[in-house]
């Protein structure tokens, strides 16, 4: 090969490499400045498609993620399921130790910054239990509703904690009556997320299933789920045979305490739920009668849109036990019980 032809050729390639590197540089600086080695990145493995990677380094540009069994992570639009991706973005943000820019000096440390993590909600303290005496456990089903707020008034009013075995809510204003019953020092007792007899009592897993799915939720939302449940229709209820056939409740309840939970039923109705409204004066004189000769009373009353003469009853029933020496005290796992079944 001539000297000239080869001088040619060198030239021409040289030219070939100006066309295709120079608008690489010259248009770069255009792009913002955070994404400029991406761009170079993405525009070199344009220009060298095929180009092996060297052994050591990972190519420029990453290859397409390869399809995975599960599926993206999609915006939930019920706050009940999964909750473990919240608490992992959580951890994700903790800030991390901060490292000092100069040494401290050796005489005097600086005592490393905790980051420690800030309780989602200050627990109220916890209120000493009543051992002696006539005692009388409120206890408020199906919540948070309409009448919550009222309900939480007059016990604020006659400083008295009751006991709510509540629902599944995720609105917002289900969230702020779960944190308001919490943070006034009353108790949440589980009594499934749903309430729905065909549901719950359909097997034991689905019962599971129903009060895991709200402890998860006051979880969050309050911090702690509770340890204490009352059966939808009480543990004698016949409306889980349909469901869950003979010997259901039997199968349910020995489960639920094998997981540690007490359960409750009531030794006295406030009869609120013998019909849609019960007047005022029978749920007071109801609650009154029976709970008369009785040292322990679990009192059944309904927190749910309509009951809202048990609203109406509450200051009066609260008056009339606290004249025959009653005291008021929340429910525990370790305090006096009713069941009506015992498996
Ligand atoms: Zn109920």
């Amino acid at each position: 090969m001539k000297k000239s032809t080869l001088t040619v050729l060198t030239a021409c390639a040289f030219t070939a490499m100006l066309v295709l590197v120079v608008p690489v540089i010259v248009q770069a600086p255009q792009t913002a400045a955070p994404d400029t080695m991406d761009y170079f990145s993405s525009r070199l493995n344009h220009l060298l498609p095929e180009a092996p990677a060297p052994s050591g380094t990972s190519r420029l540009m990453a290859p397409a993620a390869p399809p995975t069994s599960e599926p993206p992570s999609t915006p939930r639009t019920d706050a009940a399921q999964s909750p473990q991706p919240e608490a992992a973005a959580t951890e994700s943000v903790t800030p991390v130790e901060p490292v000092p820019s100069a040494p401290a000096p050796v005489e005097e440390p600086v005592p490393p910054v905790v980051s420690a993590p800030t309780p989602a909600k200050p627990a109220p303290a916890p209120t000493p239990a009543v051992t002696a005496g006539k005692i009388a456990y409120l206890t408020f089903d199906d919540g948070p509703s309409a009448n919550t707020d009222a309900i939480l008034n007059i016990l604020k009013e006659q400083r008295i904690k009751a006991t709510f075995f509540v629902n599944g809510r995720t609105d917002d204003e289900g969230i702020r009556l779960y944190k308001r019953i919490h943070k006034e020092g009353h108790t949440l007792g589980n009594h499934t997320f749903s309430h729905k007899y065909n549901k719950v009592y359909a097997s034991v897993p689905a019962f599971t299933r129903d009060v895991r799915k709200l402890d998860e939720l006051l979880q969050r939302t309050v911090g702690e789920s509770p340890r204490i449940l009352r059966f939808p229709g009480g543990s004698n209820n016949t409306v889980s045979l349909r469901s869950g056939g003979s010997g259901i409740m039997n199968k349910i309840a020995k489960e639920m305490l094998e997981e540690g939970y007490a359960y409750f039923d009531w030794n006295v109705s406030s009869t609120d739920a013998a019909r849609a409204v019960q007047p005022t004066s029978d749920i007071v004189s109801a609650t009154i009668a029976s709970a008369r000769h009785k040292k322990r009373a679990i009192i059944l009353m309904h927190d749910a849109d309509p009951k809202t003469t048990t609203v109406k009853a509450l200051p009066e029933v609260i008056r009339g036990l606290q004249a025959m020496g009653f005291k008021f005290d929340v429910l525990r796992p370790d305090s006096y019980t009713f069941r009506f079944l015992n498996p």
